[in-house]
C-alpha cells in the first residue's frame, strides 16, 4: 500500500493515453475521422489528460461541469475542480458534428492528429461569468480573459483518448515523468512527503531558499517546471533545466530534490490556478505546494496573499494536498543571510532586490551578479544563454 497521498477523487489515476502498443493503429483510424483543430492551451490540456495529470476527468467538460467548476469549484458530481477543462469551436465546425460522432483533435499550428473525442455536448458559455469567477476581472488585456473571450463559440463535450505526447519525451528526456513515474520514484527513495515546487524561472537564492524550507519539513522536494508555451523574453526550459539542475547539483543533498517538467500552459489565473496546480501535484504524488506571493499571478490583479488565502476558503477533504504557505524571500544585509517577509524585522532597503529586467541586463551586459542573488553555477549558464541571443 502506497504511503504517498492518493490521486484526485478517490479512485486510481486516470491516463487517458493509448498505450504504445495500441497506438499506431488508433491512430490510423483517427486519420479517417473528421480532424477538428484544437489551440495550444487545448493541446496541453490534452496532453495533461493523456499523462493522467488531470484524474479523475475523462475529457474536455460538458455545460454541468464547467458550470459547477467555474460557479462552485466542483464537478457535477461533487469532486473539487476549480478551473474548467473545455474544448471550444467555431460555430460552423461545431455545426457540422453531430452529437455521437467520433472526431480526431488535431493541433491547430501543426495539423498533427494527437488524440480523440466521442461528442457528448455542444454548448455555448456565459464568458464573462467564467472570467469574473476563475479570473476575478474580465479585463481583456488580463492574458487568460483575453484567451477566454478569443475561443470559439460553441463548447465541445465529450471522454477523449490522448494518441501523443507531441515532442515532450522526445525533447525533454528523463525531465518529463508522468504522474506513475513520479510516484514511483518517490517510493523508491522512501519519500512519503513530498513538496512540489512549481517554476517557470531560473532559480535564484530566493526560489532556492524556498524550496529548501520546504524540504526542511518534507521528504523530498520536487522542482516541478512549466514546459508548456511560455510568455515572449522568458528563458527556454532548456536553459532552464540546466541552471536549475546546478543548483541542485552544488547546492542540495543528493537524495532530496528531483527536478522534472510537465506540458501545461499557464492561464495566469493566480489564486484559481494555484488551487489547480495542487491538485495536479497531488496526481504526481505530492502532499504538499509550495505557495509563495502570487502564485501563477500576473500584473496586479491579485493581492500578494490572495493564491495563499483561497486553500483557507475550501470544504473539508476538497484537497490532500496542502499548501506550504511561504512569505516572499530574499537576503537581507541586516540578518547576514536569506530571510522571509515573515521573520526578518528589517526595513526593506536591507534586502536585496533584483528586478526580472535588471537581472537581464546584468547577464546579458556581463555586469557582477551579487553572490547573494544567484549562484556563480546558475549564472554562469545564464550568461552563455544571453551571449548567445547577443551574437545569434
Ligand atoms: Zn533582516
Amino acid at each position: 500500500m502506497s504511503k504517498l497521498v492518493p490521486p484526485h477523487g478517490g479512485g486510481s489515476l486516470n491516463p487517458l493515453l493509448v498505450l504504445i502498443a495500441n497506438r499506431g493503429e488508433a491512430l490510423r483510424r483517427a486519420e479517417r475521422l473528421k480532424k477538428i483543430p484544437i489551440t495550444s492551451r487545448e493541446v496541453s490540456d490534452l496532453f495533461m489528460l493523456g499523462m493522467g495529470a488531470y484524474t479523475p476527468l475523462a475529457g474536455f467538460m460538458g455545460y454541468d461541469e464547467w458550470r459547477a467548476s467555474v460557479t462552485d469549484m466542483k464537478l457535477a458530481n461533487g469532486v473539487f475542480w476549480p478551473i474548467p477543462i473545455t474544448l471550444s469551436l467555431a460555430r460552423n465546425i461545431a455545426d457540422s458534428l453531430a452529437v455521437g460522432e467520433e472526431v480526431a483533435l488535431a493541433d491547430a499550428e501543426t495539423g498533427d492528429v494527437l488524440g480523440q473525442l466521442t461528442v457528448r455536448e455542444k454548448y455555448t458559455i456565459d464568458r464573462d461569468l467564467e472570467c469574473k469567477h476563475v479570473f476575478r476581472t474580465t479585463d481583456p488585456t488580463h492574458p487568460g480573459v483575453e484567451k477566454v473571450m478569443s475561443q470559439g463559440e460553441v463548447n465541445i463535450g465529450g471522454p477523449v483518448i490522448a494518441l501523443s505526447e507531441g515532442e515532450y519525451p522526445a525533447k525533454y528526456k528523463d525531465l518529463y515523468l508522468r504522474p506513475e513515474e513520479s510516484r514511483a520514484e518517490f517510493e523508491r527513495r522512501g519519500w512519503k512527503q513530498v513538496a512540489a515546487f512549481q517554476t517557470r524561472n531560473p532559480m535564484h537564492r530566493s526560489h532556492e531558499h524556498l524550496a529548501k524550507i520546504a524540504a526542511e519539513v518534507t521528504d523530498g522536494i520536487f522542482i516541478h517546471q512549466v514546459l508548456g508555451k511560455l510568455k515572449e523574453g522568458d528563458i527556454p526550459a532548456e536553459v532552464r533545466t540546466r541552471a536549475i539542475q546546478a543548483m541542485i547539483d552544488n547546492y542540495f543533498k543528493p537524495n532530496i530534490a528531483i527536478q522534472a517538467g510537465y506540458p501545461i500552459e499557464m492561464r495566469y489565473a493566480g489564486p484559481r490556478e494555484a488551487l489547480i496546480h495542487a491538485l495536479i501535484r497531488q496526481n504526481f504524488g505530492c502532499s504538499h505546494l509550495v505557495v509563495g506571493r502570487d502564485h501563477a499571478g500576473v500584473g496586479s490583479y491579485y493581492a500578494p496573499l490572495d493564491a495563499q488565502r483561497i486553500f483557507d476558503e475550501l470544504w473539508e477533504g476538497a484537497l490532500l494536498c496542502k499548501p506550504l504557505k511561504i512569505d516572499v524571500t530574499f537576503y537581507c544585509y541586516k540578518c547576514n543571510g536569506m530571510a522571509t517577509g515573515k521573520t526578518c524585522p528589517h526595513d526593506p532597503k536591507h534586502h536585496l532586490s533584483v528586478s526580472g529586467t535588471r537581472q537581464r541586463e546584468m547577464l546579458s551586459k556581463g555586469e557582477d551578479v551579487p553572490a547573494e542573488f544567484s549562484r556563480p553555477e546558475v549564472v554562469a549558464i545564464l550568461r552563455e544563454y544571453y551571449r548567445s541571443l547577443a551574437t545569434a
